[in-house]
């Protein structure tokens, strides 16, 4: 059996290394490391890929965000709203440019943002909603458009984990993740469902005036060379990193397929098993499982970590702690009560192996010495 790993990179490169080789040399050989007409290339095949006006590439998925919100031009006192159970980026970046992040609770089935602590966590301060699309399927981007128009907010995407995912409105119209909101930012970290060999990422939008707005703030807030409208950064996806997207890019459907192959064995082979909660996709979003990512009920979750971490079957806890419980984000008047969800789900949850290279063999062995242990501790 090939080695067991919670993201398996290699086999992904050998399986397009001539591809990807050549793209990386035409780079080297034209010398054009920054800017390169890879980056150009890129940029316009993920905007006809992801149906959206404008796609502008930038350094990581962090900055992606950061970048995102100065485009909206908020103030110190402005509240932004995301989710308690995510990575850290999407607060951080809040926080660094001063505004007051509002953390709230998830949804206990789809762990994306909660529809009912959003409707509660809106208050006249709040000028934007950062949805995360976690683990691989969209937030319930109807509801949150709704209250988004009614309150005139900004909804700023957060689809690092969900590149590919579709959001199906109730009307039977679909469109990919990242591109329903007023700015959508994604990630290319390797691990990602369209990964780069280092750091990428990148912002979409519909509205011309921001993606003006966005192109000059990750250019140093340069619009004419050497005359700086805006405070920007200097936060570039380079042409190597560009070059290889651009080759992997017609891939990301077929990736996207094999992960969902992947987590419907996993589905299967744990459906009768009464500790285990199998990830629930939601009628509304396809489901492109950057994560799979399982409930372990009866409090064995930690027992399972352990047992499996012995065996050598990677497996990982996204995430072990609440945001509103980190001490960078830790706020005195939080109300527990309001993360009963996250609270719970960060006993529960474990994640296992999830890449575009497993083997049928390689999951018979995770899921059978999953069921060994639990059936016969149970
Ligand atoms: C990975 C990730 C990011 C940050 O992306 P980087 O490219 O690592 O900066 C942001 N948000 C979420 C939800 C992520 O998973």
């Amino acid at each position: 059996m090939k080695k067991l790993q919670m993201v398996d990179l290699n086999s992904q490169y050998l399986d397009i290394k001539e591809q990807v080789d050549a793209s990386i040399q035409e780079v080297l050989n034209n010398s054009t490391f920054i800017n390169g007409p890879q980056v150009a290339s890129f940029k316009n095949n993920l905007a006809t890929y992801l149906n959206t006006n404008h796609v502008i590439p930038c350094a990581n998925g962090t900055d992606a965000l950061q970048i995102a919100l100065m485009a909206l031009e908020l103030k110190p006192d402005d509240e932004v709203i995301t989710v308690d159970f995510t990575f850290a980026a999407t607060v951080e970046v809040i926080q660094l440019l001063g505004l007051t992040s509002v953390l709230i609770d998830v949804e206990e089935d789809t762990f994306n943002m909660s529809i009912t602590a959003l409707k509660k966590a809106i208050t006249p301060k709040t000028k934007a909603i950062i949805p995360v699309h976690l683990f691989g399927q969209c937030a319930n981007m109807e509801a949150i458009l709704e209250i988004a128009k009614e309150h005139n907010l900004h909804v700023i995407e957060d689809t690092a984990q969900a590149l590919g995912a579709e959001y199906i409105f109730s009307d039977g119209t679909s469109k990919k993740a990242g591109t329903m909101g007023t700015i959508g930012t994604t990630s290319f970290f390797p691990s990602k469902n369209l990964g780069c060999y280092g750091d990428g990422g990148a912002i979409f939008t519909n509205n011309d005036e921001l993606a003006h707005k966005l192109k000059g703030i990750v250019n140093h807030g340069m619009y004419k060379r050497y005359y700086y409208d805006v405070v920007g950064v200097n936060s570039r996806l380079d042409s190597i990193q560009a070059a290889i997207l651009d080759t992997k890019l017609p891939f990301l459907d077929t990736y996207n397929k094999a992960r969902q192959k992947a987590a419907t064995y996993y589905n299967n082979a744990f459906k009768n098993c009464e500790l285990i909660t199998t990830p629930i996709t939601s009628s509304f979003s396809t489901h492109v499982f950057h994560q799979y990512t399982l409930k372990i009920g009866a409090g064995k979750r930690d027992e399972l970590h352990e047992y499996l971490k012995e065996l050598n079957i990677p497996n990982a806890i996204y995430y072990p702690v609440a945001l509103h419980s980190q001490k960078a984000y830790y706020n005195e008047n939080v109300i527990e009560d309001n993360f009963a969800n996250t609270n719970r789900l960060i006993e529960q949850v474990i994640s296992l192996p999830m890449h575009t290279a497993l083997e049928t063999e390689q999951l018979e062995f995770i899921t059978n010495a999953i069921l060994k242990y639990l059936n016969n501790t149970y």
